[in-house]
């Protein structure tokens, strides 16, 4: 029976959430392919959320993987993959995948097929990757032996993760001989005024509908009656009305929430690439024809200004009820 091993990182302690999106992924792979699913976590233990359908989990303790670096992130997968020989190595595109995941496709020359937003299956997998800012679907396959694979934030939904109560095993690596050129500084999104739009699970984003810096408070108020986080399009970044951690685009954050509500976004690719692969997504725009309609779950025509303060005003009252 085949092996996929699906890297779940952790942060401080909890699995990361693009992380999931990638184990739910490899869920569906694994029936797929009637291959084993084997977790892997970088710590002595595995953390109590993991209780998700898994053929076991193997966890993995040396004090050099206590702070990520992608010097000791490489070598400790590197001999796992040498133990375990598996077919597939999973995982969900972070910052961290992205830097230490094609180090580790250089050193043990393997392929790695990054930011993928899903796959098809068929005599073989076909895995289906953006490129040309979100315009083209590409389907890339590989050849023979071990392929690495990161998932998009959102390709996958971790709320559809089953449950399971997965064997645990530890597996010893060996990093004394590891020279770490590369030490990591601290994750930027844990400065103070930094905001992770990946992590919300409700966002109202506005665009250049909004036409005013000072009409935004319009729109601040609606994501706070619905307890969502503030987001936007790239002109209103570019204007200087919202900072750049706000912006979801292909030059932005990539978005999963559950549910986005975009005001006044016309749905430009760049904008779509960002946040096509949220749950709910419900669009107000006063153009019938703006390409946001063609993503939108629910559409509503109309001019902003008249129905953002209802909307916010029912929403009020709906909680107060
Ligand atoms: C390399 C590159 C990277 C880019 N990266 C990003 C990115 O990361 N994120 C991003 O968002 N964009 C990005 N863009 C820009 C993108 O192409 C679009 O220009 C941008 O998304 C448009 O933003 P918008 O929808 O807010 O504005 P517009 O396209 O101007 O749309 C405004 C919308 O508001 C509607 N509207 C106006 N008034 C009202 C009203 N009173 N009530 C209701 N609706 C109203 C209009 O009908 C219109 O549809 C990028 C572009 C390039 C070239």
């Amino acid at each position: 029976m085949g092996k996929i091993l699906a890297f779940i990182q952790l942060d401080d302690g909890q699995p990361n959430r693009n992380a999931l999106e990638a184990l739910q992924g490899g869920q569906q792979l694994a029936a797929d392919m009637g291959h084993q699913l084997i977790g892997v976590v970088f710590s002595a233990s595995s953390p109590q959320q993991l209780q998700f359908k898994m053929d076991e989990i193997i966890t993995v303790a040396a004090p050099e993987l206590e702070h990520y670096s992608a010097d000791t992130y490489v070598a400790a997968m590197a001999q796992i993959i040498a133990a375990e020989q598996p077919d597939l190595l999973i995982a969900g595109h972070t910052y961290q995948a992205r830097d230490w995941l094609p180090r580790l496709a250089a050193q043990i020359s393997r392929p790695l097929i990054s930011d993928c937003i899903g796959f098809q299956k068929g005599a073989q997998i076909t895995w289906v990757r953006q490129v040309f800012q979100g315009k083209v679907h590409a389907d890339v396959t590989t050849g023979e032996g071990l392929a690495i694979v990161s998932f998009q934030a959102g390709a996958f939904r971790h709320d559809r993760l089953e449950s399971g109560s997965p064997a645990i095993r530890s597996q010893e690596v060996d990093l004394s001989a590891v020279e770490v050129q590369v030490r990591a500084g601290e994750p930027f999104q844990d400065t103070k005024a930094a905001v992770d739009l990946s992590r919300a699970e409700r966002i109202v984003a506005v665009g250049r509908g909004i036409g005013d810096e000072e009409k935004l408070a319009l729109v601040r108020e609606l994501a706070e009656a619905l307890g969502a986080e503030l987001g936007s399009s790239r002109p209103v970044v570019d204007y200087g009305w919202l900072s750049h951690d706000r912006q979801v685009g292909s030059s932005g954050q990539t978005v999963a929430a559950k549910l986005y509500l975009a005001v006044g976004i016309s749905g430009a690719i760049q904008h779509q690439v960002g946040m096509k692969n949220c749950g709910c997504i419900v669009a107000i725009n006063k153009d019938a024809n703006a390409p946001i309609f063609e993503i939108a779950d629910y559409g509503i025509v109309a001019d902003l200004f008249e129905i953002v303060p209802r909307l916010t005003a029912a929403i009020k009252e709906h909680r107060s009820a």
